[in-house]
């Protein structure tokens, strides 16, 4: 679960992390109001689900950008009403942007230098890791491609926590030296307390800057909490912001259904994590791409699939829908019909590739091929998968 930048930073207050002082807006009057009591030099910062704000600007104004500084309570109201109600386009909001319902109107910072500090699980070392680079202010994933020398890592063994060392090493490493080495060290043990209070999967702060008076501040928020996790922690929850959130997955959360949008143009619809894993392979496998990952679940119900055709044909870029069931818990015959039902109900005229197998699969069959609905049947995965990619279009 993703949360917005003043969220991530009143989090970070909390935890006695610095961060400016500053208030969040849904008008530009209140914009205003705020501007004023803050006084002199200013930032006006759009919230959004989305990085890259500061190069981003309005869809339908490219001059105008997701973050300004400002020198007059004016000026903030100005950039506030530019902003409130218009879609910022960023590298990360897809090319329909993301519309602006609150802009955090902040205290500018005299920045001395900008650095990166992230945290994250890393799998591999199963150990939550400090990422840190001296390049502040860009991508890190550009860093890491790019110059990967400028990106420092340390893992925290889960045993101890959060040692003195940990901060005084990535401090020395990212270059602080004396006292403001101390503060980032500090800062750093603090952000890890974060990360392991609130169950997060990502804590990033980009940038964190060295001020020219000498502190060490976080000047942006970016916290994500592990879904699975938000069950123990109702107070973050309340943190959510469905506005932000992909229309589809949030369709599909409502209805119990792990959807994860892709790239590809076949649509799939599967029931269990593991076969859908496998459909997607399969589907590469062929040459196709994958147009999602959806798991209707084992216990599947026909309003679940459903449910689940709709979320599928919301996708402008489906081609093709393939459906691939193993029927256990969840009948075959229950699934068809749930088919059957969607697609009449949406008017399905695109190519339709089923495999059925298990439970019921004969009822199953019968149902779809007295449905009157152009269904093309699959012996096995692989027979769908290769139909599913013809009918798209492409494959080798
Ligand atoms: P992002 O582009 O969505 O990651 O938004 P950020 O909060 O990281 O802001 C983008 C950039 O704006 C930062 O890297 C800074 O260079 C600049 N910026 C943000 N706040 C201030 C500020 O208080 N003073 C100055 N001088 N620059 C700022
Ligand atoms: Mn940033």
């Amino acid at each position: 679960m993703k949360i917005h930048e003043f969220q991530g930073k009143e989090i970070f207050r909390r935890y006695g992390i610095p961060v400016p002082d500053g208030e969040i807006a849904t008008t530009p009057d209140e914009a205003q109001k705020i501007a004023e009591k803050l006084g002199g030099k200013l930032v006006v910062k759009a919230q959004i689900h989305a990085g890259g704000r500061g190069k981003g600007s309005l869809t339908k104004a490219a001059e105008i950008h997701g973050v300004k500084v400002v020198t007059e309570a004016k000026d903030a109201r100005a950039h506030a009403q530019a902003l409130l109600g218009n879609a910022l386009h960023t590298h990360q909001t897809g090319p329909e942007g993301q519309v602006v319902r609150r802009v955090l109107i902040e205290r500018a910072t005299d920045i001395a230098k900008e650095y990166y500090v992230g945290l994250v699980l890393d799998r591999e070392t199963a150990r939550v890791t400090f990422i840190a680079s001296t390049e502040g202010g860009m991508e890190i994933e550009k860093v890491a491609a790019e110059m990967p020398e400028k990106i420092l890592r340390l893992g925290v063994d889960p045993a101890t926590g959060v040692q003195a060392f940990h901060g005084r090493k990535l401090a020395y490493g990212l270059g602080f030296t004396g006292d403001t080495a101390n503060k980032a060290a500090k800062l750093l043990a603090k952000l890890y307390q974060v990360f392991i209070d609130t169950d997060a999967s990502l804590v990033e702060i980009n940038p964190l800057v060295l001020t020219k008076s000498g502190d060490v501040i976080a000047l942006d928020a970016k916290v994500n909490f592990d879904d699975n996790a938000m069950t123990r922690h109702p107070e973050l929850l309340a943190l959510r912001d469905v506005e932000e959130e992909d229309t589809r997955e949030r369709a599909a959360k409502d209805a119990e259904l792990s959807y994860v949008a892709l790239d590809g143009n076949i649509g799939c619809l599967v029931n269990g994590a593991g076969l859908a894993m496998s459909t997607m392979d399969i589907i590469k496998y062929v040459g196709g791409e994958p147009a999602n990952f959806l798991d209707v679940g084992g216990g599947a119900t026909a309003a679940q699939v459903t449910t689940a055709f709709k979320i599928i044909l919301q996708d402008p870029k489906v081609k093709a829908i393939l459906v691939n069931i193993f029927g256990g818990i969840a009948k075959c015959d229950v699934i068809a019909s749930g088919i059957i039902t969607a697609a009449k109900e949406v008017g399905l005229k695109m190519p339709l590739i089923v495999r059925l197998e298990g439970t019921n699969v004969e009822l199953g069959k019968k149902l779809l091929g007295e449905s009157g609905l152009s269904i093309t049947p699959a012996n096995d995965m692989l027979d769908a998968a290769k139909k599913a990619v013809k009918a798209a279009g492409g494959g080798k």
